[in-house]
């Protein structure tokens, strides 16, 4: 996935013309105002993942435009995705975002939060549990790296096991510009890349 926060669209319709199909945005304003300048031939054809923190008053901002989030980090957002979707007739692509760098980023669950949602999975109607994201630590550390993109493998393939009939989990998103090539060794199936395809952004 191609992550374009913070780059114009003039950007988006470059790499589309290159060939990239998935787009990554992270900030619910600034995917809304992409998708009114957007070409509607990229609307309509790309793929557009929300990455970000996500507030549930701004549910309407983001998913209607999106195939996936992958940001869900507490119940309640869970809860609140499950029901805009099932108003809105729509049945949304998650993943659960998991806890696994260090303790200075709080967001995310840990091990036990997620195999309780996969417990209760069946209720939502409004949502496809399709699998878990996670950010390793910040750091040059590949050590560091490499185990908690082992930790959140192994929690992925824990989920897997248990819950044989859940067909829709099967997407391990790990991996951005400096850390991709070693989540790439641990199965990602996503891997998230914004300034090593579009540069530095300026915030
Ligand atoms: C910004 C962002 C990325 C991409 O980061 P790069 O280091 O520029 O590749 C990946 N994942 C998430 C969740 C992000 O917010």
């Amino acid at each position: 996935m191609a992550v374009s926060k913070f780059h114009p669209c003039e950007a988006i319709v470059e790499a589309w013309n290159a060939g990239q199909r998935i787009f990554g945005e992270n900030r619910p304003q600034e995917l809304e105002k992409k998708m009114k300048e957007l070409p509607e031939e990229i609307v309509k054809g790309a793929e557009f993942h929300f990455l970000g923190h996500l507030q549930t008053n701004k549910l309407k901002m983001v998913l209607p435009y999106v195939k996936m989030v992958q940001s869900i980090d507490t119940v309640h957002l869970l809860e609140e995705v499950d029901k805009w979707c099932v108003k809105n007739g729509k049945v949304m692509d998650v993943l659960l975002e998991m806890h696994i760098g260090a303790e200075e980023t709080k967001q995310g669950f840990y091990e036990e939060e997620i195999l309780d949602i996969m417990f209760n999975a069946a209720r939502y109607k409004g949502v496809r549990i399709c699998g878990l994201m996670g950010m390793a630590s910040h750091t040059d550390n590949e050590e560091t790296i490499a185990a908690d993109f082992q930790r959140i493998r192994n929690h992925f393939d824990y989920v897997r096991d248990l819950f044989p009939e859940n067909k829709d989990f099967k997407e391990l998103s790990i991996g951005m510009s400096e850390d991709y090539r070693i989540a790439l060794k641990y199965g990602a199936t996503f891997i998230r890349v914004g300034s090593k395809i579009f540069g530095p952004r300026v915030y």
